[in-house]
């Protein structure tokens, strides 16, 4: 019986976001022959948006599917290997020079030189039923996505974070009104978010507030929300809905093997791309809890890119010193 020959790559791209998609286009430039493993939602994020209006290089804006089927596109030119798969599992070696193992679907081991992590984040939801119907008719979990579409209309933001604080206000230089539901009877936003938020106008502050329903059939009509404090319900007419309560990024395999803060985003070394273990680099979303934007993703996905060939140069270099010293 022969045994079947584990297929060792130069470049393992996890995740098909903007950061993967644009981490394949350069490492395929740099002939370092890329494979990328999508991931349970092939294209990430966007591909839940519908108009994308601010990445550059598109005046008439884009839908995010087809976004990313032109990214695709585009990393696959340069000869990307895009496969659908996901990888469950992960052993990364501690050497430079080491060869990472990673696991496709529970079943087949691909060896790597480099890694590259744009596995992203995962906008959290409350779990309502009516929130999961109006996904993509009206409830949102990015206002700086989709505020636009709501421009001189009534909204409703959920959170009471940093995040649901710089979107309200973002929302408010849009929107006619925005209601804030904030579930505590304080905001763990920073004090100076909190202060811009009590003094906007056009904010409608609710502590201990919740969302009970969200009406509407096809398309948001309003909103329902209930005083936890005193069980009294409250109905608003809204456009939109944006729910603002933290993202989670998708770290989980990675877990006692490469360095992350408390919240579990990859931690990189200064303004690389690098995570703690050598020629294994995290870009895009799941490094990045502040910016999350595709074009900030994007961007790191380049750099990792560059950090990845960098590696591999200096890999190869001194395994040709060490060669030549041996001989
Ligand atoms: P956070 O985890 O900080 O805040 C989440 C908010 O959502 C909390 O107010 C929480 O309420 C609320 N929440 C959670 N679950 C529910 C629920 N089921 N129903 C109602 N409300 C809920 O997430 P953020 O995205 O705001 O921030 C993430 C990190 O990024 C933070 O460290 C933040 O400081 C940082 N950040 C910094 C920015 C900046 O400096 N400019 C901008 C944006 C983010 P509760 O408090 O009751 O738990």
């Amino acid at each position: 019986m022969t045994a079947t020959k584990t297929e060792r790559i130069k470049c393992l791209i996890i995740g098909s976001g903007p950061a993967g998609y644009t981490a394949a286009i350069y490492a395929a430039r740099a002939d370092m022959n890329p494979v990328m493993y999508t991931g349970m939602e092939p294209g990430g994020q966007l591909t839940t948006t519908t108009e994308v209006d601010n990445f550059p290089g598109y005046p008439d804006g884009i839908d995010g599917p087809t976004m990313m089927i032109q990214l695709q596109k585009q990393a696959e030119r340069f000869g990307t290997q895009v496969r659908m798969g996901m990888v469950t599992e992960v052993e990364f070696s501690k050497e430079v020079g080491g060869i990472h193992r990673a696991c496709i679907d529970n079943s087949t081991w691909v060896e790597a030189e480099t890694v590259i992590i744009s596995t992203g984040a995962t906008a959290k939801y409350l779990g309502l039923p009516s929130e999961q119907r109006l996904r993509g008719g009206g409830v949102s979990a990015c206002a700086v996505c989709d505020g636009f579409f709501y421009k001189n209309q009534q909204v409703a933001i959920v959170g009471g974070g940093d995040t649901a604080a710089e979107e309200a206000t973002y929302l408010a230089n849009i929107c006619e009104k925005v209601t804030m539901l904030v579930r505590k009877d304080e905001m763990r936003a920073s004090k100076a978010m909190q202060h811009r938020v009590t003094s906007t106008k056009n904010i409608d502050l609710r502590y201990n507030t919740e969302v009970d329903e969200v009406i509407g059939e096809q398309v948001v009509e309003g909103l329902r929300m209930i005083n936890n404090e005193t069980g009294e319900k409250e109905d608003i007419e809204i456009t939109g809905l944006f729910i603002a309560i933290g993202h989670k990024p998708n770290t989980d395999i990675f877990k006692d093997q490469l360095e992350m803060d408390d919240t579990g985003y990859l931690i990189t070394q200064g303004k690389s791309t690098k995570t703690n273990i050598p020629g294994v680099f995290a870009s895009g979303d799941v490094q990045d809890k502040e910016y999350r934007q595709a074009v900030t993703a994007a961007g790191t996905g380049c750099m990792a890119a560059l950090d990845a060939e960098r590696y591999l140069a200096t890999v190869e270099s001194e395994a040709e010193e060490t060669e030549k010293v041996s001989a």
